[in-house]
Parts: structure tokens; C-alpha cells; sequence
């Protein structure tokens, strides 16, 4: 083995990510907005390593190649950065987990470190199957975590079925998730870790996090916040002292819809009562080198810079998104037709304090337009329609600007019902701890102007007023004349 060889690239990776960390230091003092532009792209680095590219380049590439021997030896050993091996990882990937990394470490004194992957379901797979390990010094003992009920339905399924069932990892089940007792009581010596989605999708339920953050601390656990719904534009978990954040980066931060995408962003030297010392470190690094790489949830380079896009643009889009939430929620609940609205944002809520002590507009202290600190609830509501689960299918059906799908986070507007659609599996039993019933309508809101979306829920509504809604399909399609079909 040529050492003199390995000790030049080891020096000059000292160098690299000595820059690099400063990098980081200056981008860290910048403001959200620029962060999410910029993230750890630098000039310096576009000069260097890519033609000058203004905007980060896509390595579509399975791998990388190596000077020599001694460069290889040096990268596949961990000991220089280095790609290698899109499975694990790629610059193009990297880009997208510095910016979530620096985004929801933002404006804390705090270092977090992020791992993208396939979807949000493996990334929730990935931020809690470490933790879920037999112990070695008692390999009968039984594991459970503690985690709400009011979670997304593939969450649900993930946790009822693939651990709880197959596995038999007792999942302890927090009902009320406001009551700091009740996750309390469910916490014992094999509890390997705290779960909570909030605000949770599509329910909205949503806990004093702080608390439950100092009560897993307590027992020496970690906690782990799906964050999907609020995104680091007006909450940040990290900051607030949580250990793990996940995201289903399809939704709001990929808000373009091009496809499917998730992360795991995790403070540095986080608490567990198992797990290496490596594991604690730096989470993702651990779940990047080891359990991702020979397990293989990882993203696409692709479908990362189609995140990266969006995510530029999160703060004033989550604003905007908010904003008209408000005034549809305000227009539904005055409506005849309307049983409830579930809206955080509404006072009527019963969450709506507690969320208002959580949920705020970064840097709207910063901003010109406000130059103080406002709440903002995001673009997540739902409400019930009266008459059953008939009357609300009816409505459904009559949207015509709302899309009819089974998503959020969405740049237009989109409706499901989610007892038929996201917590369809879970059977009536499950639905009724996720409080889901028939007529409950999930409407995430769009970038549309709010008044056309009033429009339409207004028509729609009108159905139960008796009115017929005829809606007319094109026998060609806009694009063109090749795609001609008959309709019914
Ligand atoms: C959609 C969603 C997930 C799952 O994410 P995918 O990217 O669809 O795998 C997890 N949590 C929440 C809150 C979600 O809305």
C-alpha cells in the first residue's frame, strides 16, 4: 500500500472541507430566503467543478471514477468525501440535503445533518428502524416506541402492520397526544423512541412539542416530528431541541408534483438510550454509510433537483398558501351546508392556541411587508359536509377547479376524502382513533387565486340545493389531435 499516496488525498480533503465548513458558517448567517436559494451551492464550486453552471447540475450517474488506487481506497473507506456510488450517495442529492439541513436547523445554534431518500414512508423507515434493534445484552426483551394515532394513513399501516404485526414492535398508541400524561404513562425501559406528526394530515392534531420533547429527554429517547404539513417555513422541530425531523418532501417542499421524495434531518450528537456512539454523532451520515446503503431506499438525483426548485421559493409560497387557506376556511364556515371546519387557523379551533404558539412565518419579523412576528397555518384544512357520507361524495363530484386526488402540498388546489382514499386500509375501527368520518372533506389549497377556489366550492356546494352540475369533456385532447377518446 502507497501511504505517501493515501496522506496527499487526505490532506487535500482536510483542506475541502475545511472551505466547505466555512461555507456552511457564512450560508448559516444568511436569511431563509437566501438559504433556500443558494442552499450549499456555491460559485466557487460552480467555477470549479462545473462549467460555471448557475444552477446545480444533475449527475445523472450511476457512480464515480477514481484518480487511482489510492483515491479509491481513500473514498471507500469514508475517510475523503466522496460519492462513490449513487446508492449512497450524489452530488446532486447532496445539494437537496444541505438545504433541508440548513433549513430546519435555521436560526438555532445547532448543527443537523440530512439524508434524502425515496419517499417520505422510507425516510420515516429510516429516521426510526435504527432505533428499533434488539438489544444485545437482553436479545428477549420486548421493544415498543410511543406514537400518536393521529398520523398519516401510510404511517399508520407502517407502524400497525409492517412493525407491529410483522415484527412485533409494540407500537403504544397516544390517543389524545395533547394529554402529556397519557404519553407518559405508555413509556418504559423498552421504549426506544417518542413519534408525533403535527400538525398531523389530515386531522390537524397537534401537541405542546416542547413538552414532549422534555419528557423523552427525561427518559434519555430520542423524538422524532413528521413535519410534513408545517415545513421549516413555520416550524423547525430541531431548533425547538426535537432529534429527528421527517419530511415527505412530495408535498409542500416539492410542491411542483413531479414526483415522489422524502428526508430525514437530524441534530448532531442526538439522545438515545441505544445505538453506536456513530449512530448518536450524526444520524444521517450513519443511516447514509450503513443501514441505507445496504438496505437501498435512496432518491433519485432527478427527482432531487426538481425538490431543490421548489424548495427555492418555500417561505413566500407556504405565505401566499396560508393566506388564502385563511379566507376559504372563513368562507366554509359560515356556509349552510357546512357541518365544521377544521382549520388551525380558525379561532374556533380548539388547537388553534396552542398551534398559534408554535406555527409562525419565518423571518416575517424581517420582512418588510410585516416587520413583526405573524402565525401562519399552512395550506392544510378540512371540514365536514352535513347530510353523510352521500351528500359529501356528491360535492366531491362536483368540484371542477379542486382536483379529486389523493395529495397535498400541491401548487393547485386538491380534494380527497379520506376515508375512501388515505385511511381506507385502516378499516372503520382505525379511522375512528385517527378521527376520520365519511363526510369529511380534506381540501389542500393551491396557489390559485382565493376567489376562484370559492367559486368552485360554492358550485360545488350547490348540489345539495338540488342543483345539477353538467360538466362537458373535449372528445381532443388541448395537445392535440392523437389522443382523441370517446367519453361516456
Ligand atoms: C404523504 C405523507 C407521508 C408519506 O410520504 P410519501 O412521500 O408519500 O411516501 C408521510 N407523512 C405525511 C404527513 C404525509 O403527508
Amino acid at each position: 500500500m502507497n501511504s505517501t499516496g493515501i496522506n496527499h488525498y487526505l490532506e487535500a480533503a482536510k483542506r475541502a472541507t475545511e472551505w466547505h465548513q466555512n461555507y456552511l458558517k457564512d450560508m448559516k448567517k444568511c436569511r431563509f430566503d437566501t438559504i433556500a436559494v443558494h442552499g450549499v451551492y456555491s460559485m466557487q464550486e460552480a467555477l470549479d467543478f462545473n462549467q460555471g453552471s448557475i444552477i446545480e447540475p444533475v449527475y445523472m450517474s450511476t457512480s464515480q471514477c477514481y484518480r487511482d488506487s489510492d483515491e479509491m481506497e481513500a473514498a471507500l473507506s469514508y475517510q475523503i468525501p466522496t460519492w462513490c456510488y449513487s446508492r449512497i450517495a450524489n452530488p446532486t442529492i447532496y445539494y437537496l440535503e444541505g438545504v433541508l439541513a440548513l433549513l430546519e436547523s435555521y436560526g438555532a445554534d445547532i448543527e443537523a445533518s440530512c439524508i434524502a431518500t425515496a419517499s417520505g414512508m422510507a425516510a420515516i423507515q429510516t429516521a426510526v428502524d435504527p432505533f428499533l434493534l434488539p438489544d444485545p445484552k437482553n436479545l428477549s426483551g420486548k421493544i415498543n416506541f410511543v406514537a400518536t394515532t393521529q398520523v398519516y394513513g401510510g404511517t399508520f399501516q407502517q407502524f400497525a402492520v409492517r412493525k407491529h404485526q410483522e415484527r412485533g414492535i409494540e407500537w403504544r398508541k397516544v390517543v389524545h397526544s395533547d394529554d402529556l400524561n397519557e404519553w407518559e404513562s405508555l413509556i418504559d425501559e423498552n421504549t426506544r423512541f417518542l413519534y408525533g406528526e403535527m400538525p398531523s394530515n389530515p386531522g390537524q392534531a397537534f401537541f405542546d412539542l416542547k413538552k414532549v420533547i422534555d419528557l423523552a429527554h427525561k427518559y434519555g429517547i430520542p423524538i422524532i416530528v413528521d413535519s410534513t404539513v408545517a415545513t421549516p417555513a413555520l416550524m423547525r422541530p430541531l431548533a425547538l431541541g426535537a432529534d429527528i425531523v421527517v419530511q415527505s418532501v412530495t408535498k409542500t417542499l416539492a410542491t411542483g408534483g413531479f414526483g415522489i421524495s422524502g428526508a430525514v434531518i437530524a441534530r448532531k450528537n442526538l439522545t438515545s438510550r441505544v445505538g453506536s456512539p456513530e449512530m448518536k454523532a450524526d444520524f444521517c451520515m450513519y443511516a447514509k454509510t450503513l443501514p441505507n446503503r445496504d438496505n437501498g431506499p435512496n432518491l433519485s438525483p432527478m427527482n432531487a433537483i426538481m425538490a431543490l426548485n421548489d424548495i427555492r421559493t418555500l417561505r413566500s409560497r407556504v405565505d401566499m398558501q396560508s393566506r388564502s387557506t385563511m379566507t376559504i376556511a372563513r368562507y366554509l364556515s359560515t356556509h349552510k351546508h357546512i357541518e365544521q371546519v377544521d382549520y388551525l387557523g380558525l379561532e374556533s379551533h380548539p388547537l388553534h392556541k396552542l398551534a398559534s404558539e408554535y406555527l409562525w412565518l419565518v423571518d416575517a419579523e424581517n420582512d418588510e411587508q410585516y416587520g413583526k412576528k405573524v402565525n401562519r397555518y399552512g395550506h392544510l384544512m378540512s371540514f365536514h359536509v352535513k347530510g353523510g357520507a352521500q351528500a359529501t361524495r356528491d360535492v366531491f363530484d362536483g368540484l371542477q377547479r379542486i382536483w379529486r386526488a389523493t395529495d397535498l402540498g400541491r401548487i393547485k388546489s386538491v380534494a380527497t376524502i379520506p376515508a375512501i382514499s388515505t385511511h381506507s386500509q385502516q378499516g372503520e375501527e382505525g379511522r375512528k382513533l385517527a378521527g376520520i368520518p365519511a363526510n369529511l372533506i380534506r381540501l389542500c389549497v393551491g396557489a390559485e387565486h382565493p376567489d376562484d377556489i370559492i367559486k368552485d366550492l360554492d358550485q360545488a356546494l350547490s348540489v345539495l340545493d338540488g342543483k345539477k352540475i353538467v360538466t362537458t369533456a373535449p372528445e381532443y385532447s388541448a395537445g392535440g389531435a392523437s389522443s382523441a377518446k370517446l367519453r361516456r
